[in-house]
């Protein structure tokens, strides 16, 4: 990983834990992590609880002072008003969340949303003062068709063309392929490197090379601690988005401390 970025590790939760164990996860995450004694300036590790932790894990991060960040899986595009269901970005900014996840695969899966939608999703969290993590990447069909490359950098291109250079320069990039997601299959660590590669080379020619170096590009899809260290060799690589291996303290603090 190219040292003008801190690595980032997140554990996307998805719809598992409840508050409680939301909190002996983190309880125990800073433990072990502790006793690791991870330097949280060398790499910085964030959580993605659902909704309904996300007040839990505030007070204990506050209480304890610790140095892990949270924040959401989904944002609304508005920020108040007759939506029943939604939480707007400048609640969850409420909330101490530093980081939200935008268009992950099972988002654009089971609740279609247009590129549009993303776009506003992605100006929301802006607006509040924290960062949004843009999940993109590929199928099963366009890997085979060799398309893989330019269907992620278009899926960043197109949201993120009309951010100013100030905006883009906070974006975080998931890249995470589809077919690599919940099913063991990893993307070897040369592809996580030319999709990461090809979408920095993108934000250089939309924005400036400043921009692209800013932008942190994580990798996504069956990570675990038997598969990080290679793929955080890649140059522009700089972290994980960690599904699965997330729902396990002992697992994820290894990948931690690994990156
Ligand atoms: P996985 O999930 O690590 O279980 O593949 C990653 C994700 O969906 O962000």
């Amino acid at each position: 990983m190219a040292s003008v970025r801190t690595p980032l590790v997140v554990g996307n939760w998805k719809m598992n834990f409840d508050h409680l164990e939301a909190t002996y996860f983190v309880q125990k995450l800073a433990w072990l992590l502790r006793d690791a004694h991870f330097d949280y300036k060398r790499c910085e590790v964030a959580l993605m609880p659902s909704f309904t932790s996300l007040r839990s894990v505030q007070v204990l991060v506050d209480a304890d002072r610790l140095n892990i960040k949270y924040g959401a899986q989904n944002v609304s595009v508005t920020n108040q008003g007759a939506f029943t269901g939604d939480v707007s970005a400048d609640m969850l900014a409420r909330l101490g969340c530093s980081y939200v996840l935008i268009g992950h695969s099972e988002r654009r899966k089971y609740h279609p949303v247009d590129d549009a939608n993303i776009v506003d999703q992605v100006r929301a969290v802006l607006t509040a003062g924290m960062r949004p993590i843009l999940c993109v990447g590929e199928g099963l069909e366009e890997r085979r068709e060799g398309i893989e490359l330019e269907y992620a950098v278009s899926q960043v291109h197109d949201v993120t063309r009309d951010l100013s250079d100030d905006q883009a320069s906070q974006l975080i990039v998931a890249y995470e392929p589809v077919w690599a997601i919940g099913t063991g299959m990893v993307a070897t660590p040369s592809s996580a490197q030319d999709a990461a590669k090809a979408i920095r080379e993108d934000l250089a020619q939309t924005f400036n090379n400043h921009v692209a170096q800013a932008v942190r590009i994580l990798y996504g899809g069956s990570v675990s601690s038997k598969n990080a260290v290679e793929t955080l060799d890649q140059n522009d690589v700089d972290g994980f988005l960690v599904g699965g291996a997330a729902l396990d303290a002992d697992e994820f603090s290894l990948i931690c401390r690994l990156a």
